[in-house]
């Protein structure tokens, strides 16, 4: 899915600076990285700043123009700092993130980065869905490039984290699952009641709340189908038990 996410920068002009990018996605595991018309194709200087993230720059994609960068992209956010004076529909970077999570599960996404000196023009940003801005200090809210990739691209990484925790805490949807009918639950209750008074531990004569808190203890874990014929086992089990012992007093 991540690799539905591509970052694009355009008119990059130190290689450095690209090297860096390529880090800083691979550390957020990204791994589609487009150069637009890039002052220089990445040196020496850039594999030494990717510290590692080679692969990303080997198999980076060059075009001429933006256009030709996004054509199969049907959600493209463009990044710039000063993106608040222009009216454009914006994002915080963390709505980017869950965003570009959500769509790239179903066609690729774009988050475009501008220039060194003067960051995307207005013809490059009008070519963009949305605009996201990093919150910074307003007399000083520039950052360098790659910097701003991380951040945007640690925000992916928060959204995608997220949404695979919440698929692995739902490993079966809900229709998948069984549970008992209200019918059973009440017969389930006057199981545990019953048990509960062969045991000794309810006294018939102070009865207390005792099953009120346990059918709210039930109620809040609803359990499953197999867990509520696990829990109707060894409620007979605990009377065979009882009644045994019970025969062999008398
Ligand atoms: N001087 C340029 C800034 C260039 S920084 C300007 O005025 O636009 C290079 C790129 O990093 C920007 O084009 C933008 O894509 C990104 N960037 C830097 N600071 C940012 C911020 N605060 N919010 C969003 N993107 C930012």
């Amino acid at each position: 899915m991540l690799d539905q996410i591509r970052i694009i920068l355009v008119g990059t002009t130190h290689t450095g600076n690209i090297g860096s990018v390529a880090r800083a996605m691979k550390t957020m595991g990204l791994s589609q990285l487009y150069l637009v018309a890039p002052k220089e194709l990445p040196d020496g200087q850039a594999y030494a700043l990717s510290a590692g993230a080679s692969d990303i720059l080997a198999n980076a994609k060059v075009f001429d123009t933006l256009q030709q960068a996004i054509t199969d992209c049907a959600l493209v956010v463009g990044s710039s700092a000063r993106s608040r004076t222009l009216s454009w529909p914006m994002l915080e970077p963390r709505e980017c993130g869950v965003k570009a999570v959500q769509e790239g599960a179903k066609h690729p996404v774009a988050l475009v980065f501008g220039r060194e000196s003067s960051g995307l023009t207005n013809e490059e940003l009008q070519l963009c869905n949305y605009h996201v801005c990093i919150a910074a200090n307003p007399e000083y809210s520039s950052l360098n490039l790659a910097m701003a990739v991380q951040i945007v691209t640690y925000e992916v990484r928060m959204a995608w984290l997220q949404q695979q925790a919440l698929q692995q805490s739902q490993p079966e949807s809900d229709d998948e699952v069984a549970y008992p009918s209200n019918e059973q639950m009440l017969n389930f209750y006057q199981h545990l009641e019953d048990t509960l008074n062969e045991t000794g531990f309810i006294i018939k004569q102070h009865p207390g709340v005792v099953m009120t808190k346990l059918k709210r203890l039930f109620t809040r874990a609803r359990p499953e189908e197999a867990e509520y014929n696990i829990l109707r086992g060894i409620l007979t089990s605990v009377q065979r038990f009882g009644r045994k012992a019970q025969g062999e007093k008398e």
